[in-house]
């Protein structure tokens, strides 16, 4: 499996922190869509982090039960919770130092 490399840096992330739950959100936010586990990746020169190495499967699914009470139970349990929000791209605010990219 080919690792994720920083555009900054040029040079490929590394596991961070394995094992982290991904809570995927949808209706607005208002949701949970699935959750994940995957794994943390960083890159050791500037310290992006992204989330990588998602499982083929959803641990949990909205069709499954109560995501809720499942991110409780995750969350009592010490576990690492990431979320992953829906966005509006006309409503992000790029910050000045992102990298950029020739087209
Ligand atoms: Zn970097």
């Amino acid at each position: 499996m080919k690792k994720p490399v920083c555009v900054r840096c040029n040079v490929e992330f590394r596991p961070e922190k394995t094992g982290v739950y991904v809570v995927e959100m949808y209706q607005k936010n208002q949701e949970i869509y699935q959750i994940w586990q995957a794994d943390i990746w960083q890159c050791a020169i500037c310290r992006a982090q992204v989330v990588f190495g998602f499982g083929n499967q959803p641990i949990m699914a909205h069709y499954d039960g109560d995501c809720n009470a499942k991110l409780e139970e995750l969350k009592k349990a010490g576990a690492v919770i990431v979320y992953n929000k829906e966005v509006k791209w006309l409503d992000v605010k790029w910050f000045d130092d992102r990298p950029k990219i020739s087209e």
